[in-house]
């Protein structure tokens, strides 16, 4: 419950007043398990929303309480209206009451206040520089931000870093700061997308405090600013951003500022500010190639700590080429369904996600043949044959009681193939290999679900007998 109020105090100045009071209306933390919240929310419809919309700002605002959430799944508990139940939380009640304080401490959260007296972002954690997979075509860029990182104000300043959407600069400008504080939690560092810092510098003009604006980024020790070109035909902006560049320039604190083009294609920029962009390091981020593709996939399945068979990752690595983040979606997506099936994601299922985002997509690795053929075609038997074949194993030793390792693995896998694929009852799985009982079956089907949360061995095997089932 605190937890959540929590994460709602830093939510709330990310999200419209209004969308915010109606969205999270009665809703509360059913459960925590390890990595994962239960959030309850009383209807489908505000499940729906919460999922589509705000997921990801929820995902951040609950790492940036507990790093260790990697997930978060939403419930509908009807009962969560009533007020009589505690578990959800009465927005109006919280808003009304705390709505200044609240405010405080997203400044806080924002700005936070160290021994200097002022004032450093909280990062988002999951950005560092060490899961960064930099492979040959980002070497610079990321070594370079190593050793700002580690040398702040005094080698590279400014950092200017550049490159198309979702080749991972925020992730480098992020783990810098992040890094700069985890040496120096004092030392002050501001990280803001140009938007913000847009928005901050309307804000002073509007209250007549541009004094205090410039003050407060005086004692910075090193600003970020994200993305910027929004920046462009801003002329007030610029002016004061050019004052504030300066100022920090000539203190040697360091500035990095990141962008989609070079700084001399930054149109709608005054040269000024450009050429001082172009006093310091000037290094571009490109698509990686295939190799690291597969090792960045290969680091993220390690961050949620899930097994996803190999084949299936060369299959992205080979398919999705046109930004990181996409690769990271797509594969975050392919875990979440996988969770929410309780099956072992397949190429085929891959590949129909990347159909949909794309029916153009000519995609590497897959052939297109019809699920309904594939499905009618799997009976008992033949999922007993492949299986049987795949371990040079006979239909016999997989029904019959041998009960030795090499012949109840495959055993249990029939079964649990069976129950998933053709969704036949325990009792019915149990006749069917020799009037076992249905206790026997229930426990083989688990006994496999939760092997393929560790055993990368069989994950993968099981991905290969799928795989010639046509799955
Ligand atoms: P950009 O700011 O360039 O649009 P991001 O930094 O937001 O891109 O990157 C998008 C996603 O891809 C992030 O989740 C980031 O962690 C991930 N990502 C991008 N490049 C890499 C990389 N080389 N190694 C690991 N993760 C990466
Ligand atoms: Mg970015």
């Amino acid at each position: 419950m605190e937890l959540w109020k929590k994460i709602l105090q830093r939510l709330e100045p990310t999200i419209e007043k209004r969308n915010f009071i109606t969205w999270f209306q009665n809703t509360g933390i059913i459960k925590k398990e390890e990595g994962t919240i239960h959030v309850g929310v009383p209807t489908t419809f505000a499940r729906d929303w919460l999922t589509e919309k705000y997921n990801l700002k929820i995902l951040q605002a609950a790492q940036e309480m507990n790093p260790e959430i990697n997930e978060i799944i939403y419930e509908v508990h009807s009962s969560l209206s009533d007020p009589e139940d505690t578990r959800a939380v009465d927005m109006r009640k919280i808003f009304k009451n705390t709505i200044k304080t609240v405010r405080k401490i997203s400044k806080k959260a924002e700005i936070k206040v160290g021994s200097t007296g002022l004032s450093s972002k909280i990062l988002n954690p999951k950005y560092r520089l060490e899961n960064y997979i930099s492979g040959n075509e980002n070497r610079l860029p990321h070594a370079v931000a190593e050793a700002v990182a580690q040398n702040p104000g005094s080698l590279y300043n400014p950092l200017f870093i550049y490159g198309e959407v979702g080749l991972g600069k925020t992730h480098l400008l992020q783990g810098i700061g992040n890094h700069i504080l985890h040496h120096d939690p004092d030392k002050v560092v501001v990280y803001m997308t140009s938007e913000k810092f847009i928005n901050e510098i309307v804000t002073a003009i509007g209250k007549k405090n541009t004094k205090a604006f410039k003050d407060r980024y005086r004692k910075v020790d090193c600003l970020i600013i994200d993305d910027i070109q929004f920046l462009a035909n801003k002329s007030t902006t610029q002016e004061e951003f050019f004052h504030t560049f300066n100022e920090l320039y000539d203190n040697n604190k360091q500035i990095i500022i990141s962008s989609d083009r070079a700084p001399s294609e930054l149109n709608g920029i005054e040269d000024r500010l450009k050429s001082r962009f172009a006093m310091g390091m000037i290094v571009d981020v490109v698509l990686p190639e295939y190799e690291t593709r597969l090792a960045i996939l290969q680091n993220k399945c390690q961050e949620h700590q899930t097994i996803v068979a190999p084949e299936l990752l060369e299959f992205l690595a080979y398919n999705v080429d046109n930004s990181i983040r996409e690769l990271e979606g797509i594969l975050l997506q392919v875990i979440a369904r996988a969770k929410v099936e309780r099956t072992t994601p397949t190429v085929r299922m891959i590949a129909e996600h990347l159909k949909k985002l794309n029916n153009d997509r000519n995609l590497i690795g897959y052939e297109c043949t019809d699920t309904a053929q594939i499905e009618k075609a799997l009976s008992t038997e033949r999922i007993i044959s492949i299986v049987a074949d795949y371990y040079h194993l006979t239909k016999s030793d997989i029904v019959g009681s041998v009960r030795r390792k090499e012949v109840m693995v495959p055993r249990q896998i029939c079964m649990y193939l069976i129950r998933q694929e053709l969704e036949k009852s325990f009792e019915n799985i149990g006749e069917e290999f020799g009037g076992r009982s249905h206790t026997t079956v229930m426990h083989a089907f688990s006994k496999i679900t939760n092997r393929l949360k560790e055993d990368k061995r069989l994950v993968s095997d099981l991905h290969s007998i799928k795989q010639s089932m046509g799955l």
